[in-house]
């Protein structure tokens, strides 16, 4: 039985599923405040400023911020109507998760949410994440799977998105192990979040399977920003999921850190598909940005159901195997 906000729900009454977006997220405090800031920083997004962020996404840094409940829904409703059923929301804590708000979310919208826990990366933990320990987090996260978040009775579904950073700090291992550890115990799949660059996946993969969690069960994101097909083909050998989760963000911030166009990642998708891995692979929009919501001018949680599964299918990946991959795939995944 999966964990929704809403209580359990069997693994046939997912449906489509979107494996990892936030819907309601504040990432400002990851975003690094250098001096150089443009002048339109502190602005609200609007239409107007909306091109400031097409190249940089944290131009304005209320980009960073979703926390409009109206228009949360409005999304859900794009979604539902292009044929989304569940979303999975890695929000941790740390940058804005509110089990109430979503189980709102869920209750008005119809749409069921799957709940993470757990914490993000270095940047964004609170000061106490020092001197935790592995249990501790352990701890944390096992009560939130199995009695509820605090004491609201809304049961996390997902380890994750555990968050990691290059370099890969200790306390972030700690988090790792204690995924791990509670994955074992619970059989509950983990989403890491990877830095965008690095090939830290093999050393958590490492983490995590010593400490008992089964491949089956781990999935490394946000593999589709640099695009490497041998590391993601050797994380997907080591037996465990990979996940595309960029779908929509086509940023070019310089050259050597632009984000991979959604053509690419599609192109790349159907050679790992030719070669066997279909059934491992995860797709998403990991949203987190205003600019990506609809209300705003963006794509929204539909845009793998709409431009990318044209995209997928032009470019000779069938259908069945498309939505494979935000039904059965996501289904073997989580538990
Ligand atoms: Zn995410």
């Amino acid at each position: 039985m999966i964990n929704t906000v809403m209580g359990e729900i069997k693994k046939s009454e997912l449906g489509v599923v979107s494996s990892h977006e936030h819907i309601f997220i504040d990432m400002r405090k990851c975003v690094d405040i250098t001096g150089d800031e443009p002048q339109c920083f502190y602005d609200k997004v609007s239409c107007e400023n909306r091109a400031e962020v097409f190249a940089k996404p944290y131009a304005i840094l209320d980009n960073a911020l979703l926390d409009e409940y109206d228009l949360a829904l409005k999304e859900m409703e794009y979604f539902k109507k292009s044929g989304g059923q569940t979303i999975i929301d890695c929000t941790p804590d740390e940058i804005g998760r509110d089990p109430l708000l979503l189980k709102n979310v869920s209750e008005e919208s119809g749409i069921n949410i799957v709940l993470g826990c757990g914490h993000y990366y270095k940047k964004a933990h609170a000061p106490y994440v020092k001197d935790a320990t592995v249990d501790d987090f352990a701890a944390e996260m096992y009560k939130d799977i199995t009695e509820g978040v605090g004491n609201t009775g809304i049961k996390a579904g997902i380890i994750g998105e555990i968050g990691t950073s290059e370099p890969f700090y200790d306390d972030e291992k700690k988090a790792v192990r204690a995924a791990g550890i509670v994955s074992a115990k619970t059989g509950k799949a983990i989403h890491i979040h990877t830095d965008l660059y690095c090939e830290n996946g093999y050393e958590i993969v490492d983490i995590l399977t010593k400490e008992g969690a089964s491949p089956e069960r781990i999935c490394i994101d946000h593999i589709d920003v640099l695009l490497r097909p041998d590391y993601i083909k050797d994380l997907l050998n080591m037996g465990v999921y990979v996940e595309f989760d960029n779908f929509g963000k086509e940023f070019y911030v310089s050259e050597k850190t632009r984000f991979a166009y959604d053509l690419e990642r599609i192109k790349l998708l159907k050679q790992l598909i030719d070669e066997g891995y279909g059934k491992k692979i995860l797709i998403c929009n990991d949203i987190c940005l205003k600019t990506m919501w609809r209300s705003y001018g963006g794509q929204g949680y539909a845009h793998i159901l709409e431009t990318v599964k044209y995209m997928a299918l032009e470019n000779g990946i069938d259908e069945n195997t498309y939505m494979s991959m935000i039904t059965e795939n996501v289904a073997a995944f989580i538990e």
